[in-house]
């Protein structure tokens, strides 16, 4: 097993998921999942997941070695995926057939990771040919179900997998979700959304420290609003970009508070260092002024002096911050 890219990375984030992650990072890799929610997040998860066990680049999912770009493409020769169009059901063939390639591609000596989408709607008969399968696991093949719920799943091949519970909306562990629109154009596991969110944390760091003027606060998220990160990307807007200096606020608030499991932004590990620059009540306080500004803005009330208002609030919020600190 390679190193696994860092586990913020993961697009949903639970804290059972987070035992997953060490548990694979330390080469115990399940033989059988199952993944219970509804089918689109289910199966993009189970994808991801898939990735990760097939990578062979440095930290999984890499994206650049040739198994991650046959994921990409849907191609991979050694990830199964057994799902049927609404209204039909997996049949006994189908299971039959998937278990023959599984022998024969488990022979070549690569891990194999295969799927079978919505295990809750499963004609019994292939029910039990799967359990089969998962009752006579092949050393290097991993096993992954879906299903919409835990409870029609038959309690025999349930309790054969570990599972996971996956939120309806795959954006949900951002938990105030990103607006629609952000969500929409931006992958959070993506590079441009990473150094979108990098450039927002070097804001906040900018800020806590009282390194640099308000005004020049200002200017630069107006700056960071609206410029694409690149080529192809829209900008953000205002508002977008208020959003992530509030993730940012409150996971620095979580790290404040010593919890380290509920980091939102990619890279956000970098804030750990400011925690001892700021305090949990100054992030509280700071938080509702960014939201506010950013409210104002949305309803169209001056961006530009809003922004400035905001950044003078802030680094009122703020200042003293080097007093905290240092033991004089
Ligand atoms: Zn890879």
């Amino acid at each position: 097993m390679r190193r696994l890219a860092p586990y913020t990375q993961w697009p949903v984030q639970t804290a059972l998921l987070q035992q997953l992650y060490q548990q694979v990072a330390d080469g115990r890799v399940p033989q059988a999942l199952l993944w219970i929610g509804e089918p689109a997040p289910t199966l993009k998860f189970a994808e991801f997941f898939a990735g990760i066990l097939l990578c062979t680049g440095e930290a999984a999912p890499c994206g650049h070695c040739p198994s991650c770009r046959w994921m990409a493409a849907s191609n991979h020769p050694d990830w199964w995926l057994l799902r049927t169009e609404p209204g039909s059901q997996v049949r006994s063939e189908d299971v039959e057939r998937l278990q023959a390639q599984l022998q024969r591609r488990s022979h070549s000596g690569g891990r194999v990771v295969y799927c079978i989408a919505g295990v809750d709607e499963l004609h019994p008969v292939a029910a039990n040919r799967l359990l089969k399968t998962l009752e006579e696991p092949l050393p290097s093949v991993v096993a992954m179900l879906t299903a919409r719920s835990s409870l029609r799943v038959l309690p025999t091949l349930r309790s054969r997998c570990l599972a996971f519970s996956l939120p309806a909306d795959p954006k949900a562990p951002w938990d105030d979700p990103l607006s629609s629109r952000l969500a929409g154009c931006w992958e959070p596991s993506s590079q441009a959304f990473a150094a979108v969110c990098s450039r927002v944390i070097q804001w906040t760091e900018d800020l806590i420290q009282g390194t640099k003027p308000p005004l020049q606060l200002a200017a630069e998220l107006h700056e960071l609003a609206e410029q694409p990160a690149d080529a192809d990307q829209q900008a953000l807007g205002t508002a977008d970009v208020l959003h992530l200096v509030s993730l940012c606020l409150r996971d620095l608030l979580h790290r404040v508070a010593g919890e380290n499991t509920c980091v939102r932004l990619p890279a956000s590990v970098k804030l750990s260092h400011l925690s001892n620059l700021t305090s949990a009540a100054r992030l509280a306080h700071a938080i509702p002024v960014v939201l506010d500004t950013k409210a104002r803005i949305q309803a169209h009330v001056g961006t530009a002096l809003n922004l400035e208002r905001m950044c003078i609030r802030l680094q009122e919020v703020f200042s003293g911050v080097h007093r905290d600190w240092r033991p004089l």
